[in-house]
């Protein structure tokens, strides 16, 4: 059954012509065309040759935008402080699993795609140890000194860890631990007169049972 009030001209190219024409003159899919006008792809590109219509050039649909991964991938990414995130996490967080080299090299090949259409930082899963992202977590939280959050997850020179990062584009803060240079040479100082107190209780004391 026909519907009501349907365009009588749908599925005819001849009588609107001069539409259909400008249409194809400009860089609209074939395939939209075909619903737009009701007609086969056939009878458009028949329509196409006869009157010697010249498509212009339409771009492929982007692999960045319409592939999954990628869309999960750019997503994951967006979020901020993303980039301070071990590999392992943001690949979990898209469905991949690290220790599977398949998924390694699937999610390595769409984030270089990304990359290199500029649509994720290319800081961006660059850092691969767990224990450097959690004491990056612990850096931008806690305040306390570099070197105790360095310890807690077995890294030896956080600091240096740290500038190495910066040089490679990482923003990192100054740290929230504020080192005090007088009170860290008073303490100094205090342990180094301790030591030279019970050096001299002990010389008094080998002194008093000396025979
Ligand atoms: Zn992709």
């Amino acid at each position: 059954m026909k519907k009501r009030g349907r365009n009588p001209n749908r599925g005819k190219l001849t009588s609107r012509a001069s539409k259909v024409t400008a249409d194809l003159k400009k860089p609209i899919p074939l395939r939209k065309l075909v619903q737009k006008y009701g007609v086969s792809k056939q009878a458009l590109n028949q329509f196409i040759k006869a009157r010697k219509i010249k498509r212009p050039f339409i771009p492929k649909p982007n692999h960045v935008t319409t592939c999954r991964l990628c869309r999960q991938i750019t997503k994951a990414a967006s979020k901020p402080g993303a980039e301070f995130l071990a590999l392992p996490t943001v690949m979990k967080q898209v469905g991949c699993v690290f220790s599977k080299t398949k998924d390694r090299r699937e999610f390595r090949d769409h984030l270089r795609r990304l990359k290199h259409a500029k649509i994720v930082s290319p800081l961006f899963g660059r850092i691969i140890g767990k224990h450097y992202e959690g004491a990056f977590q612990d850096y931008f939280k806690l305040r306390i000194p570099v070197t105790h959050i360095g310890r807690k997850h077995g890294i030896a020179n956080l600091l240096s860890v740290i500038e190495r990062y910066k040089r490679k584009g990482f923003k990192l803060p100054p740290p929230l631990f504020k080192y005090d240079g007088d009170a860290r040479r008073a303490r100094l100082r205090e342990r180094r007169n301790a030591g030279k107190r019970a050096k001299v209780k002990l010389k008094s004391l080998a002194d008093r049972f000396r025979p």
